[in-house]
């Protein structure tokens, strides 16, 4: 699709392909849990939520309760699972239905405290397990405190118990990364021998999905692979990119041999050169890291480096050897040119490439 405008494509269809490629990995039998936070990686998490629903997922998770209430402003009637519950967002839980993930005695005792207050009966909650990322969650010394507590919180209901894998898209962490899958278990076993159902249980992200099927228990929490990609090559290959960015010339010029171009100077011309200016910048997304040659776009097909600093609004790519004009389409990533392999020149992920490109840019969804 030709762009007149700086825009975000969002191709569902894609999606869809991707979603069917995770799922043809795991057992029919096993959920799925479609994390849709940080505006659906970047996408759109309203847009990519109703083709999830419509495709069978049974859960969404997001990282804050403003995104599970948008969600819910928009029709999605799901479970949502707050990934990072602060202690103010209790009322706001309840009130739109989100699910929250205790991870703390504190966060316990204020969710509790919330929902006795407004007279819960088995609300749903989620027990998090910190099993060395050390980052949230229960460790194995709050097992007698969550066994003292769980049961006799009428208020409340352990929908599912759960834990985050540090580096399961790294074999070579194979063997810290069984050791924290034994964790979980035990700890799993430890909590729901005290209550009176079987809560589900969930440990994988997209990479563990692949990597460790014996970590897919009851379900599974599929992120990044989601929106297109792997953490491996091999994956990304099976995969499609949802998001496509790209931005429009809007100016052209020719400068002559020991110019510079944009701030500081930081770029001199080698010859005599053709210059384009994009309407796109680090306010929109592209770091300035990606300056300097370090990244750039395509044009035609054709590879235009950054020049010099990536500004606020705008950058500039050097077009010499390209056929363009003004108006013309210029490519950062989607399917010709991989945010995977663009976000590692600028020694980056394309988590960070793809949730990072801010609201200014307008999203379009194809396939809706
Ligand atoms: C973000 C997140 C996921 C999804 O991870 P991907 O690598 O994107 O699949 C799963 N679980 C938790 C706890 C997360 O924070």
């Amino acid at each position: 699709m030709q762009t007149q405008e700086t825009v975000l494509e969002i191709d569902l269809h894609a999606l869809a392909h991707n979603y069917k490629f995770i799922t043809s990995n795991i057992s029919e039998e096993t959920k799925v849990m479609a994390v849709v936070k940080a505006f659906g990686y970047g996408s759109d998490a309203i847009a990519v939520a109703k083709k999830l629903t419509a495709l069978g997922v049974s859960y969404f998770a997001v990282a804050y309760a403003e995104e599970g209430v948008a969600l819910r402003r928009a029709g999605i009637t799901l479970p949502i699972l707050v990934l990072h519950p602060l202690p103010a967002h209790c009322e706001t839980i309840i009130d739109s239905c989100l699910e929250p993930a205790i991870y703390s005695k504190k966060i316990l005792e204020d969710f509790l405290q919330t929902a006795q207050k407004k007279q819960q009966k088995n609300y749903p909650i989620h027990i998090k397990f910190n099993t060395g990322l050390n980052r949230l969650g229960f460790g194995k010394e709050d097992v007698p405190y969550l066994r003292k507590e769980l049961p006799k919180a009428s208020s409340l209901k352990v929908a599912s118990l759960f834990s985050h894998l540090v580096a399961s898209e790294d074999l070579s962490e194979k063997t810290f990364t069984q050791q924290q899958i034994k964790e979980f278990e035990a700890l799993a076993d430890a909590v729901s021998e005290v209550l009176s159902h079987r809560p589900w249980r969930h440990q994988s992200n997209t990479s563990a999905i692949f990597n460790y099927p014996e970590a897919h228990f009851d379900m599974v929490r599929m992120g990044i692979g989601l929106y297109g990609y792997g953490n491996s090559e091999a994956i990304n290959e099976q995969l499609k990119p949802v998001a496509t960015l790209k931005a429009i010339i809007t100016q052209i010029h020719e400068v002559q041999i020991h110019e510079t171009v944009g701030y500081n100077r930081a770029y001199t011309a080698k010859g005599n050169e053709r210059i384009a200016t994009l309407a796109i910048g680090h306010a929109d997304g592209i770091s300035r890291h990606y300056g300097k040659g370090v990244g750039s776009f395509l044009i035609h097909g054709k590879m235009a480096p950054v020049v010099g600093n990536v500004c606020m609004d705008m950058l500039m790519v050097n077009v010499t050897n390209i056929d363009c004009e003004e108006g013309d389409e210029a490519l950062f990533f989607g399917s010709e040119q991989s945010a995977a392999a663009l976000s590692k020149r600028a020694q980056t992920i394309p988590y960070e490439l793809l949730t990072g490109i801010s609201q200014r840019v307008k999203r379009v969804v194809l396939g809706a």
